[in-house]
């Protein structure tokens, strides 16, 4: 089975809604019930989603299908009539569920269909936003000279964005032919002249030399699970940050695990990112060449990598994420929405460091004050000070 899926002429943009069984009111994802919850009377809606084994497809075979048919992006963006209160807004081309920015109720999409490949595995939501926001308040509690904003903020109900960002994994066996030096350190007596006192001498040095010699091999690695985020939503340092995931929990996919939470389509292309899977594979190659070459240093000179056996799975992930301003500036953080790990940037607030430094320095100051009682001189005291000020600079 391939994983393009060609994409229907005048295929027609659609949305969906889970109505309760029991009210008909509009069902979210619960992460607590792992199901479908209703809001308004309680009913718990069991998701049983198709027992499909999860499958990895040919990276090869899905680039030509995909360059085959055509295929171009429609970045057009779509109408969306509110399920509940019947206002419409407009999403863009990547949004594949999202709420009603007037009632807030869920709306899930088929955006997808405009996409050559689609999801088919996700691990459901496993923390619910009040243990996101704990987990942000706790991260903030132990950050040292963080701003009373970003306090605030985490006081604050201060909207958290709960989404399944895309991810493609890579599997792949590599070969690769490596040529390099293998340097063993070895130590040599040079003897050279000096003149003490006036008087010629010979003194004897042990300096530190490395002997190279030659070397080339040959090793084979095998790569699972490269993880690489598709998304551009967040910056992708903070998105591949949170790992590990627990893929051995993936769960095909089923568009009920998406009520209630925001989800995009993947805006980084399967050949781009298998560009930034590469990068981190070679990076691991090179460590293991290294250890093949041995010896006390190593050069590589040449390295060629061959990829075979090259497969992928289109999967989405769940997070927590949100961004407070300091400052005039964004800063943003994501926690896993399965192990709690929480990532981001943080502000400094440049007062607290600055009391804190102040204070550093009265003790320091206290201290040097009295050492040079001592010695009846007080003018190093400033020559000590002047240098933790070097050091303490912002
Ligand atoms: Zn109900
Ligand atoms: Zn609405």
């Amino acid at each position: 089975m391939a994983a393009f899926r060609k994409i229907k002429k005048g295929a027609l943009f659609t949305q969906k809604s889970f109505p309760c069984k029991q009210c008909g009111a509009n069902l979210v994802f619960c992460a607590d019930d792992d199901a479908l919850k209703c809001q308004y009377c309680g009913a718990i809606n069991q998701i049983t989603p198709p027992p499909i084994p999860i499958q990895e497809y040919n990276f090869h075979d899905a680039l030509d299908d995909i360059r085959r048919s055509g295929w171009s992006l429609d970045n057009q963006e779509k109408e969306v009539k509110c399920p509940s209160c019947a206002a419409t807004f407009s999403i863009n081309f990547h949004t594949r569920s999202t709420s009603c920015p007037y009632c807030h109720s869920p709306i899930v999409t088929n955006m997808d269909i405009f996409m050559p490949l689609s999801p088919e595995s996700l691990l459901p939501f496993d923390i619910n936003e009040k243990e996101a926001k704990e987990i942000l308040k706790k991260w903030v509690g132990n950050l040292w000279f963080a701003p009373s904003s970003l306090k605030q903020f985490t006081e604050s109900e201060g909207k958290f964005l709960g989404i399944y960002l895309p991810y493609w994994t890579y599997d792949s066996d590599t070969q690769s032919r490596y040529h390099g030096q293998r340097g063993i350190i070895y130590h040599e007596r040079v003897r050279r002249r000096v003149f003490i006192n006036g008087r010629e001498q010979m003194v004897e040095d042990v300096v530190e030399r490395i002997e190279w010699t030659p070397v080339s091999g040959h090793i084979r690695k095998h790569f699972d699970d490269v993880l690489i985020g598709a998304t551009l939503t967040i910056p992708r340092k903070l998105a591949d940050s949170l790992a590990p995931w627990d893929l051995e929990n993936l769960t095909p996919y089923d568009d009920r695990y998406l009520s209630g939470f925001e989800s995009e389509t993947y805006q980084v292309a399967l050949d781009k990112g298998f560009d930034y899977a590469q990068g981190y594979m070679e990076y691991i190659i090179r460590e293991d060449v290294r250890a093949h070459i041995g010896g006390d240093r190593q050069q590589i000179t040449d390295l060629r990598i061959y990829h075979d056996n090259t497969t992928f799975k289109y999967i989405l992930l769940p997070i927590w994420t949100a961004h407070f301003k300091h400052k005039k500036k964004e800063y943003r953080f994501a926690i896993n929405a399965r192990t709690g790990v929480i990532k981001g940037e943080r502000p400094y607030s440049k007062i607290k460091i600055f009391f804190a430094v102040a204070a550093v320095m009265a003790v320091l100051g206290g201290f040097f004050f009295l050492a040079e009682l001592d010695k009846g001189n007080g003018s190093t005291i400033n020559r000590q000070l002047d240098n933790i000020r070097i050091h303490i600079q912002f």
